[in-house]
């Protein structure tokens, strides 16, 4: 099970059908779509606006024509940006999804004179994140605090159906590569705790997403393993989603993901999962 994928309607490089046909060669009970939402700024990796009815239709297809053998579902991933809150969450389409992957791709910038340069994006290249820094004096400190507050207001805030947390501490895999980072990493962490803690009734699931294990290799997923076990432990809902941008990916990462979390005690997050 997934329901964390993209196709060519955003930055995904393969059809809704042909992920469905891999979903069911691996005899998956479910599997959901979630494009990147339009952003209200030029974005190269979201889908368009003119292009939210055609993407739900499809899927809206496809769940029927494959009703019988799988569950499909259609969501979207949908950006939570300081000062806007979600924006996607104008459209109808998202409105009327069946689920929604809210994430933080941005942060704001504290010396923004133009609107278009109001947002800076943390989980693109090293390069991008660098310039967000910048923005923040290079004070790794505060360019986390932006991103824990984003956070924080992200957790909060509604979205009127299936709320999932996307790759909650995402921002490490730019910010670990800081020197500053080591001495922040605990501090970091006990925040993004309390957030989570202190919003739990207002999402359902957070997410436990394998994308940087097949793709930049690194051993734990989004979020790190020693926080997943603090988040089992105080009983928060997780979901394990691989954010496939191919077939190839849907199950990426996963049975590896699955002895990680055995060896740490976590079995039952696997048979959850397995069961979905
Ligand atoms: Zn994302
Ligand atoms: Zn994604």
């Amino acid at each position: 099970m997934n329901l964390h994928t993209h196709t060519t309607y955003c930055d995904g490089t393969a059809s809704a059908l042909d992920f469905v046909k891999t979903a069911k060669q691996l005899q998956w009970r479910s599997i959901g779509f979630s494009a990147h939402a339009p952003l209200p700024f030029p974005c190269d990796w979201a889908i368009t606006a003119d292009n939210l009815e055609k993407y739900t239709a499809e899927i809206t297809n496809l769940a029927l024509l494959n009703q019988s053998d799988i569950k499909i579902l259609c969501g979207f991933e949908i950006d939570y940006l300081i000062g806007l809150g979600f924006p996607a969450l104008r459209y109808p389409e998202v409105q009327k999804s069946e689920f929604l992957i809210s994430s933080i791709h941005f942060v704001n910038n504290p010396k923004a004179e133009n609107p278009n340069t109001q947002y800076l994006e943390i989980d693109g290249t090293y390069t991008q994140f660098l310039l967000a820094l910048k923005s923040y004096g290079f004070d790794l400190k505060k360019l986390l605090q932006a991103f824990l507050e984003a956070t924080q207001q992200m957790i909060s805030e509604p979205v009127g159906t299936l709320k999932i947390i996307g790759h909650i501490d995402k921002i490490i895999l730019n910010a670990a590569k800081a020197s500053e980072f080591t001495a922040l990493e605990n501090w970091f962490y006990d925040e993004l705790f309390q957030i989570v803690q202190t919003g739990s009734y207002s999402y359902d699931f957070i997410e436990i997403n394998t994308r940087a294990m097949y793709k930049k290799a690194l051993s734990n997923p989004y979020p790190k393993l020693e926080f997943i076990s603090k988040l089992h432990q105080t009983k928060i809902p997780l979901i394990i989603n691989s954010d496939a941008h191919h077939p190839s990916e849907l199950n990426g990462s996963y049975s590896n993901l699955y002895q990680l979390l055995s060896n740490c005690g976590l079995e039952s997050i696997v048979k959850n999962h397995v069961k979905f």
